[in-house]
C-alpha cells in the first residue's frame, strides 16, 4: 500500500460529491471534499430534489407497477438512442438502490401521489407511462440536510471557501489534487464539480443553444458550476461527452427567476406559434416542452385574457396583477382590446387566433382537450377545477421561449464504475466523475422529473465506491 494523505479526495459539495463521499467512507475510506463555496449543497440543494427511479419501495407501497427494463426503455427511447445503451442500463439499475440508500440515511418520500414538484411523494412529471419522479420532503434541501448528516456521522473532512486548482498527475495516474497551490495526494479522486452554466465562454462553446435566447437567457444552476471538471479533463486528456446538451425551461420572455420567485403563468392560457395555431399541452413536461417550441420556427407566444391577468395571486417577482400591468407598459406584454387586434400587433394572422381561442374555449372549459391532451396533463398535477374561458377583454400575449438555464450536459466522459475515459476510451487511473461533472448519463432530452438529481446522486454514489475500491488497491 502506497502512502498517501488521503484515499479519496471529492471536488465539489453537491448532491454528486457528498453522495460519493459518504459512500467511500461507507467503504471504510478516509476522505476529504473541497467545496469552493461557502456552504455545501450546490444546484442540488436550490433544486426540488426530485429524482427519478423505478422499482422503489415508494412505487410498490402505492402500487404502482415499474421495472428497470421499462425505465431503461423509456430513457433510451427518447433520447434517440444517442447515449451508451450500457451506461444508461447502468444508472438505471442503481437509481432505485441508490433512492432506497437515502430513504435509509433519512430521506422522506411518503408514499402518496403528488401533484408537483413541491408536494412530496410520488409524481408523473415526465413523459413516462408511469408514476416514477420521488419528490423528498424538504426538496433539495432535505437530501442535502441528510446526506450532510451521514457525511459527519462517517467522519467525511469538508473544506469549504476551497476551489481545488487543478489534479495532481503522476505515473499516468491520478494522484491527488492541487489546492491553494499546495499539493494533496490520494489513493483516487471525485470530481463532482458540477456543471457549466455560470460560465458564458463555456456556454457558448458546449451548449451554444442556450444563447437563442437572447436577452432573455437566464441562469439558476448554482454559483459554483463554472465549468471546472472540463480544465481537470483536459490536464489528462479526457474524453467530453454530451456536448451541445443541457435543459432549459420555457418561460415568458421577461422572466428573469425560477418559477418559485417568478410565479406561474395562468392556468387559462392558449399557447400559439407564429400561424396562431395552438402547437401544444401548455403544462407539457419539460422531457419535450423545449423542443417542442423550438420546432414552431419563429416566435410563440402564449395568450391570456383579462380575467386571467386579475386571478394571479400576489407574492411573487412577475406573475402578478399589477407586475403584469406594468409589463404592458414596457412593451414585454402586449396588449390589445380584441383578438384581432392583438394578433395584429404580435404578427399573426387574425382568423387563425379566433379560430384557436375558440376551439380552446369550447374544450378546456369542459375539461376536455382532444388535441393535446392537456386533461391529462392537469389531471395528474391534481388539478380539479376547471379552466375558465379566455374570453374577457382585454386580451394579453407575451413570448414563450426556453430561456432558463437550469444544467448543462457535458461532462467527463465516465463509464459503468464512473471511471473518466480518456480520449481512446481507457479509463483514467485514479479518476471518477459524477453528476454534471460526469458524462453520458444525461442525454439531448430530460428523461422524466427528476433526470438530473437522480444522476447526480446514482453515478455519486458509485464513483465513491469506485474510488474506495481504487484506493484500496493500491
Ligand atoms: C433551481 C433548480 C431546480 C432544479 N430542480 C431539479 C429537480 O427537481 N430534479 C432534478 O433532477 N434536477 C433538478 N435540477 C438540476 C439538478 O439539481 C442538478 O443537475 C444536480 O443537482 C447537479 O448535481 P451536482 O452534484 O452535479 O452539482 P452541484 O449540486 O451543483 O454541486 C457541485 C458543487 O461543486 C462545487 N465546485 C465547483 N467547482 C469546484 C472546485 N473547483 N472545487 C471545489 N468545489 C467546486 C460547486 O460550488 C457546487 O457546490 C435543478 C436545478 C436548479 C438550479
Amino acid at each position: 500500500m502506497s502512502e498517501t494523505e488521503y484515499d479519496v479526495v471529492v471536488i465539489g459539495g453537491g448532491g454528486a460529491g457528498l453522495a460519493a463521499a459518504v459512500s467511500a467512507a461507507e467503504r471504510g475510506a478516509s476522505v476529504i471534499l473541497f467545496e469552493s463555496e461557502g456552504e455545501l449543497g450546490g444546484s442540488t440543494q436550490l433544486s426540488a430534489g426530485m429524482f427519478t427511479a423505478a422499482a422503489t419501495r415508494v412505487q410498490k407501497e402505492l402500487g404502482v407497477d415499474d421495472t428497470v427494463d421499462r425505465f431503461f426503455q423509456h430513457y433510451m427511447d427518447l433520447n434517440q438512442w444517442l447515449l451508451k445503451p450500457g451506461l444508461v442500463r447502468r444508472f438505471c439499475e442503481l437509481a432505485g438502490p441508490t433512492l432506497e440508500w437515502l430513504l435509509d440515511l433519512g430521506v422522506d418520500v411518503p408514499a402518496q401521489l403528488s401533484g408537483n414538484a413541491h408536494t412530496p411523494g410520488l409524481c408523473r412529471a415526465g413523459v413516462e407511462d408511469v408514476w416514477r419522479a420521488h419528490v423528498p420532503k424538504d426538496q433539495g434541501y432535505g437530501l442535502v440536510q441528510v446526506l450532510d448528516k451521514a457525511r459527519k456521522a462517517a467522519g467525511v473532512e469538508v473544506v469549504l471557501h476551497t476551489r481545488v486548482e487543478g489534479l495532481l498527475v503522476r505515473d499516468g495516474r491520478v494522484g491527488g489534487v492541487v489546492v491553494d497551490g499546495m499539493e494533496l495526494t490520494a489513493g483516487a479522486v471525485v470530481v463532482a464539480s458540477g456543471g457549466l452554466a455560470q460560465s458564458p465562454e463555456l456556454v457558448a462553446r458546449w451548449f451554444p443553444d442556450a444563447l437563442r435566447a437572447g436577452d432573455s437567457l437566464f441562469v439558476v444552476a448554482a454559483p459554483g458550476s463554472r465549468g471546472d471538471h472540463l480544465a481537470f479533463g483536459e490536464q489528462v486528456r479526457a474524453s467530453v461527452s454530451g456536448g451541445g446538451w443541457g435543459l432549459m425551461l420555457p418561460t415568458a420572455e421577461f422572466v428573469r427567476s425560477h418559477h418559485w420567485q417568478a410565479g406561474f403563468p395562468p392556468a387559462s392560457r392558449v399557447h400559439v406559434n407564429r400561424h396562431g395555431r395552438r402547437f401544444m399541452d401548455e403544462d407539457a413536461s419539460y422531457a419535450v416542452s423545449g423542443g417542442l417550441i423550438d420546432a414552431q420556427g419563429g416566435p410563440t407566444w402564449m395568450v391570456f385574457d383579462e380575467a386571467a391577468r386579475q386571478a394571479l395571486p400576489e407574492g411573487y417577482a412577475d406573475w402578478t396583477p399589477a407586475r403584469v400591468e406594468e409589463l404592458v407598459g414596457t412593451g414585454a406584454v402586449v396588449r390589445a382590446d380584441d383578438l384581432a387586434s392583438l394578433a395584429e400587433r404580435i404578427g399573426v394572422p387574425a382568423d387563425n387566433l379566433a379560430a384557436t381561442v375558440a376551439r380552446w374555449n369550447d374544450q378546456l372549459p369542459q375539461g376536455s382537450d382532444t388535441d393535446f391532451q392537456r386533461d391529462q396533463t392537469l389531471a395528474a398535477k391534481g388539478a380539479t377545477a376547471p379552466l375558465a374561458a379566455i374570453a374577457a377583454p382585454p386580451f394579453h400575449a407575451t413570448r414563450v421561449l426556453p430561456a432558463e438555464l437550469v444544467c448543462t450536459h457535458a461532462g467527463l466522459e465516465i463509464d459503468v464504475n464512473a471511471s473518466v475515459l480518456d480520449e481512446q476510451a481507457r479509463p483514467i487511473p485514479g479518476l471518477f466523475a459524477a453528476g454534471e461533472a460526469g458524462g453520458g448519463v444525461l442525454g439531448n432530452r430530460y428523461v422524466g422529473g427528476g433526470n438530473a438529481v437522480a444522476n447526480a446522486l446514482t453515478m455519486g454514489r458509485l464513483a465513491g465506491q469506485s474510488a474506495a475500491s481504487t484506493a484500496r488497491q493500491l
